[in-house]
């Protein structure tokens, strides 16, 4: 592997940079760098041996217990670049140390995400790596009853996993202690910061000592990230693993196509989409969630193995549609901005803009659900005659070359060369290939849910008031409360605030939800 030390005049720290290509050096192995015996084995049970870039990079600096600032495109593998020296330093159950521990089964090792998605994600990866070792981890965020997360941290949790909110209000109810981790992570801190989320941070920061080590990820390096590592970090190294020019980016292996559509005709065009040469799991991104929902039944009816994710949902919905997903009974997601932030899911070979996204970073969040860990992918973008001041806007933000998208229709050719797919498709899905279990084949959980799904009654809300200290926090919606109040489109706010009284009567969700919807 290229690295080569230098000094990175951008932000003045020391850097360790990979070139515009890393590479790994082909006997390079996670045994090699000494990691725990029982954390090599439990990732070669998942077929991980040999490090990705990030990871072959930040491990001697981040074992060697230093500060890191880690900068990777998404799906490069960040997250096992801090996980496994954050899980090796663990004094585990299992080891002789732990009884001489100070305050044993108080977490170690803290990990705040901004998003609930992405912390079962990197709750389940590490839980795989740490497998063997006897490590608990426990993921904390909102949405879901308090007790479990409570009698979890009661037994004792060695690492935690968490989005802001929740874990603040856990901090407060003295349910978790952060006084003994001594390994905090911030990851995506891009975007936890564009959710507001940088109070909060800070907050929790200052509940740990400061002895700690401290690794921040992050695809983008804007401003307040440095500066937020400035001011909490000791001297770290900034390892970035990504062309210097190339920050954010993460478009070169997918094949973009942008055409104007017409409202329409969009659902006609995207079931033919669906059906192209090789399509495999597709994500198909609205801006709100009324439009969402609706798309998600005109493609269920046409036969399409689909799910939605949206904010109306309830968390145990949204973790259906999320399972459902992953793991293949549904193909098709369709998803609000806000609701697909963090997910990771590998193998989207298609993602599908149905309506322009608000601007490049967006489109680019988009756009990088496919293309992940060194697949390629396709990004097809939908424009309205109205949004084209927009696409403008992020085609010249992003140097992509298309000024004027070509108006095309789901009969159009050149749609069907474009994408390969079969001139004799139609906009149905044919009976034969309906192979999936769908959405319903996917078991919802009950999780006591403090975030009240869409419909349900106004007792059981007050009831909660009742029963909560401090219900503003309740559902952890820092994110969706602070990303409501400047995107209002996307309406992700909980039900609770969208909750609007008309001449005496309480405003269902429903009508709310039209509200917000009808804006775009
Ligand atoms: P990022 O956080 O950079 O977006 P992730 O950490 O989620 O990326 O990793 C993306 C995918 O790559 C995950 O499915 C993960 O299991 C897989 N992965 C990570 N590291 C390795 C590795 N060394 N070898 C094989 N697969 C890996
Ligand atoms: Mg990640």
């Amino acid at each position: 592997m290229s690295t080569e030390l230098t000094d990175d005049l951008a932000h003045d720290l020391p850097t360790i940079d990979g070139g515009d290509n890393p590479t790994v050096a082909p006997d390079t192995s996670f045994a090699s760098f000494g990691v725990h015996a029982d954390i090599v084995t439990a990732l070669a049970d998942h077929g991980i041996v040999t490090p990705f870039p990030i990871q072959a990079m930040t491990l001697p600096v981040a074992l060697g217990g230093h500060d890191i600032i880690g900068q990777a495109k998404t799906g490069t593998g960040k997250t096992l670049g801090f996980g496994v020296p954050l899980l090796d330093k663990i004094v585990a159950p299992i080891d002789p140390g732990y009884a001489d521990l100070d305050y044993p089964g108080r977490p170690q090792a803290l990990v705040v995400v901004p998003t609930r998605e992405l912390a079962v994600q990197v709750g389940t990866d590490l839980g795989k790596a740490a497998a063997k070792r006897g490590i608990r981890v426990e993921c904390i965020y909102g949405g879901r009853a308090f007790e479990p997360q409570i009698a979890a941290l009661t037994r004792g949790v060695d690492v935690v996993v968490g989005t802001p909110g929740r874990l603040i209000d856990l901090t407060q109810q003295r349910h978790l202690n952060l006084h003994s981790v001594r390994t905090v992570v911030l990851d995506e801190a891009d975007e936890m910061l564009d959710l507001g989320f940088l109070p909060d941070v800070e907050r929790l920061l200052g509940q740990t000592p400061t002895s700690r080590q401290t690794m921040l990820f992050s695809a983008t390096m804007p401003g307040a990230v440095v500066s937020l590592a400035r001011r909490y970090m000791t001297q770290p190294t900034h390892i970035r693993a990504m062309a210097a020019g190339d920050e954010g980016s993460t478009v070169s292996a997918i094949e973009q196509f942008i055409y104007r559509a017409h409202a329409m005709d969009k659902v006609e065009m995207v079931s033919r989409i669906l059906q192209a040469q090789g399509r495999g799991l597709t994500i198909i991104f609205t801006r709100t969630k009324r439009t969402a929902a609706k798309v998600a039944e005109e493609l269920t009816d046409r036969g399409f193995a689909t799910a939605a994710l949206h904010g109306d949902l309830g968390q145990g919905a949204r973790e259906q549609a999320m399972r459902a997903f992953r793991n293949g009974k549904v193909d098709v997601l369709v998803a609000t901005d806000v609701a697909a932030r963090g997910i990771d899911v590998d193998n989207v070979t298609h993602v599908i803009n149905f309506q322009c996204p608000e601007d490049e970073k967006t489109y680019l969040h988009r756009t990088g659900r496919t293309g992940r860990a060194g697949q390629t992918g396709v990004a097809v973008t939908l424009v309205d005659w109205d949004d084209l001041p927009r696409w403008t806007l992020i085609n010249k933000a992003l140097d992509l070359g298309i000024t004027e998208p070509i108006e095309t229709y789901s009969s159009s050719e050149h749609l069907y060369a474009d994408l390969d797919i079969a001139p004799s498709v139609t906009g149905r899905l044919p009976r034969t290939a309906r192979v999936r279990a769908g959405l319903r084949a996917e078991r919802i959980e009950d999780l006591g849910e403090t975030g009240a799904s869409a419909g349900k009654g106004r007792s059981q809300r007050s009831g909660r008031r009742q029963s909560s200290s401090h219900d503003g926090k309740a559902a952890d919606t820092s994110a969706d409360r602070r990303k409501g109040s400047t995107n209002d489109t996307e309406g992700e706010r909980r039900p609770r605030r969208r909750r609007r009284t008309r001449g005496g009567v309480t405003v269902s969700d429903a009508a709310a939800a039209d509200t917000a919807g009808s804006q775009s």
